[in-house]
């Protein structure tokens, strides 16, 4: 490798043009931190990155630092998921997950689990039933908050403790988004909160805690998971300071009716 090279396991989060027929990939690195290399020439139809360097897509690159950005010099494809470009619900689902992971990677700040998280998580996008994209995507979303250091705590309140009945179908859960989570009926009171329905918060926390796989056989109703996203997109809001617009996409688009 020539001095001033490294390899990397990358992610491609996002594409972002640049001059005639260049492009700025926005990529997770398999230590978790974020990289933005320039593409030379690769949105030209004969570019060997056209292909390698996919949207949503693992690869393996070789990059030259630069004094602002990187340059990729070398891409090696290791894993497309076709499925999840060539369908709109896919799609969105892991444009949700991907949105989040720009807005709380950085450059040199390692955190370790959010590769394997995302990879497994775009694996399970490309082989699931549609029906199962929306629930997919909170998992992601919440597991990559939690990761990050921005856990929900669900079925503890968060002022004082004390176990939240997350099991009462019907009722409903004070939730500060400021605070935390969850919130019992006795601190309730002291605090600024809004009512969700427990559901909401019991498949919440059902999602931190299980695997996609697991997820996925749930067959979780659509409303269902469209309200858990709607939690997430509350939740990143308070903690990360960004409002998804990927996650909009999923509210207005009509895509899953
Ligand atoms: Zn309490």
């Amino acid at each position: 490798m020539a001095a001033g090279t490294y390899r990397a396991r990358v992610i491609v989060l996002r594409k972002t043009r640049l001059g005639e027929s260049d492009l700025i990939l926005t990529m997770l690195s398999e230590d978790g931190s974020q990289i933005r290399a320039v593409a030379k020439g690769a949105r030209k139809p004969s570019s060997q990155f056209a292909s390698r360097l996919e949207l949503y897509a693992v690869a393996e690159v070789l990059l030259a630092s630069g004094r602002s950005l990187d340059i990729v010099k070398e891409a090696r494809l290791v894993r497309g998921f076709k499925r999840i470009r060539s369908s709109m619900e896919r799609a969105a689902g892991a444009s949700g997950m991907a949105e989040l992971l720009d807005r709380v990677t950085q450059l040199g700040l390692e955190n370790e689990k959010l590769f394997a998280l995302t990879e497994s998580a775009f694996e399970h996008l490309d082989g699931a039933e549609i029906k199962a994209v929306p629930a997919l995507t909170a998992a992601h979303i919440l597991k990559a908050m939690a990761f990050s250091g921005f856990r929900p705590s669900l079925a503890t309140c968060v002022c004082c403790g004390k176990d939240v009945d997350l099991a009462q179908a019907g009722s409903t859960i004070f939730v500060s988004y400021a605070e935390g989570g969850s919130i019992c009926a006795a601190c309730a009171p002291s605090n600024e909160t809004i009512r969700l329905q427990s559901e909401v918060c019991a498949w919440a926390n059902v999602f931190l805690v299980s695997t996609f796989d697991r997820i996925e056989a749930f067959d979780v109703d659509l409303s269902t998971s469209f309200s858990v996203l709607q939690f997430c997109q509350s939740w990143v809001r308070e903690h990360v300071g960004a409002n998804l617009k990927s996650l909009q996409f999923f509210f207005t688009s009509g895509l899953f009716e």
